[in-house]
């Protein structure tokens, strides 16, 4: 990756799936790229309390794994070294839904790895610290962003540091990877600037997991297993999925009030009536490791920043800020990532302007805001048929449905649809490849036989 530099210092909140990719694009750019993080940051792959969904199955999309292996080359063989488990997309992942028990499974041509979040999260900090101008300051949290005199720009942040003492760190840019949100919402209400619309879906999902040794003799037919019903029965959900050191997570996800219990017995009983007894039978009688644990996640967030007006200079919030995906679609990570590849694109565009960073936001989320759209509507769809579902439905709601439906059947006979249709929702190719219109013929003449 080329360099030029365009600043002295930027600054990142959160050490997070967001906040590292960042880093990497940032340290081509500025002098110094300095990391606030809350958190004492394990040095091995275990859980830290900032980012408690990392207990959970977290799935990195083909569409993730590139953008990462761009920013740091090497990074499906650090994954590989470290444990995390190749599998045959579209092979080794059996696929059961009501039409199809199981879908096809076939080679599709390439590999996805699984792996626990915080081996995902582990590899990459490694690779961000190997990064020569990359601080990264732990038990930092983040207090305020800091404005201008006139409001028009941030000039700092103001942080707690590990021994309770307020500082103050001045920046040419500040990405806000917090996850959240709250310090840019709290900047936009001091300079009386408005703050973005929100498009909400309410998803009321639960989700319990539980971790389980690999028997000495686990089903040969398949690596994962991912188990669904339909909408208007509830739409439950169970992922299973292997993990370095000879694991197992499994993820049993209730919508709208249906809530996975959270104790092993009940955690067993659940997975037990789930429409297939795939998982069950791998689980019940596989060794568990730890507790059950549980996790509730209540609306999908996309924040239109783009639509804002002006924005201050020298801000930038990225990833769950941006958007927060329903993690049952397993997209959050991957935009992120594909956020961070966009970033240092957008930095090397500017680097030979006078002042790179004039306008850089709205740029930024103009191209972030394309880059959401394929993740965000296909997960909107979906979701909005569960009959509970808050939020606006698109007026051929019906229609769309009724084209996924008709799309799986295509993909289920043609090896090459299944193909598309996997590189899509992997975030590989947008999805308007999917409204080519050979492909649409197709699609209308499967739905016409049904
Ligand atoms: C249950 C669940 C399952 C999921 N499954 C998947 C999946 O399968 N695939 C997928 O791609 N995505 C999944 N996601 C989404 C994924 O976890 C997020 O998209 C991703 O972590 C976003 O990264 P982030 O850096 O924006 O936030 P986070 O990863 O949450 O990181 C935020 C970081 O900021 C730090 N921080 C917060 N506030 C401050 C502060 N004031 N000062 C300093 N540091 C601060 C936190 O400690 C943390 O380290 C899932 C989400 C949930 C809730």
């Amino acid at each position: 990756m080329a360099s030029t530099l365009i600043g002295r210092q930027a600054l990142v909140v959160g050490a997070g799936m967001a906040g590292l990719p960042a880093v990497r694009a940032l340290a081509d750019y500025f002098e110094q790229v300095v990391v606030l993080e809350r958190d004492t940051l394990p040095l091995d792959a275990s859980h830290r309390t900032g980012t408690p969904q990392a207990r959970h199955t977290h799935a990195l999309l083909g569409g993730g794994q590139r953008a990462l292996g761009e920013l740091f080359p090497g990074f499906e063989e650090d994954l590989a070294g470290a444990g995390a488990v190749p599998f045959r997309v579209g092979l080794d992942l059996r696929f059961e839904t009501p039409e199809f028990d199981p879908f096809p499974q076939r080679d599709l041509g390439w590999d996805a790895y699984a792996m626990s979040r915080p081996l995902i999260e582990l590899i990459v900090r490694q690779r961000a610290r190997q990064l020569p101008n990359i601080t990264i300051r732990e038990h930092c949290r983040a207090l305020e962003l800091v404005p201008s005199s006139d409001g028009a720009a941030v000039s700092a942040i103001c942080f707690e540091n590990g021994e309770g003492r307020t500082e103050t760190l001045a920046a040419d840019l500040v990405v806000e990877a917090s996850g959240r949100g709250y310090l840019t919402f709290a900047l936009l209400d001091a300079i009386g600037r408005p703050r973005p619309e929100e498009t909400i879906i309410g998803v009321d999902i639960t989700y319990a997991t539980a971790v389980f040794r690999i028997p000495d003799d686990p089903p040969a037919d398949w690596k994962a297993v991912l188990t669904v019903d339909r909408p208007a029965e509830g739409g439950a959900a169970a992922i299973m999925a292997p993990m370095e050191r000879n694991r197992w997570i499994v993820t049993l996800v209730g919508r709208h009030g249906e809530k996975p219990p959270g104790d092993r017995d009940g955690f067993l009983a659940y997975a037990q009536q789930l429409r297939t007894p795939t998982i069950y039978n791998a689980i019940r009688r596989a060794e568990p490791i730890g507790e059950v644990v549980r996790y509730g996640f209540p609306a999908s967030v996309r924040r239109h920043f783009d639509r804002l007006e002006k924005f201050p200079r020298g801000l930038l919030p990225f990833g769950d800020t941006i958007c927060r995906f329903n993690p049952v679609h397993g997209q959050g990570m991957s935009v992120a990532a594909q956020e961070a590849y966009l970033l240092h694109r957008l930095l090397q565009e500017r680097a030979a302007e006078t002042d790179p960073l004039a306008g850089f936001a709205p740029a930024f989320f103009a191209e972030a805001e394309a880059l959401v759209e394929t993740p965000w509507a296909l997960a909107a769809v979906p979701d909005l048929a569960h009959p509970k579902a808050q939020g606006e439905r698109p007026e051929d709601l019906e229609q769309r449905l009724a084209f996924g439906a008709a799309l799986n059947r295509l993909a289920a006979e043609d090896p090459d649809v299944h193909k598309l249709l996997l590189e899509v929702l992997h975030l590989l190719k947008p999805q308007s490849c999917l409204r080519d219109p050979d492909l649409v013929e197709r699609v209308k003449a499967t739905a016409g036989q049904a």
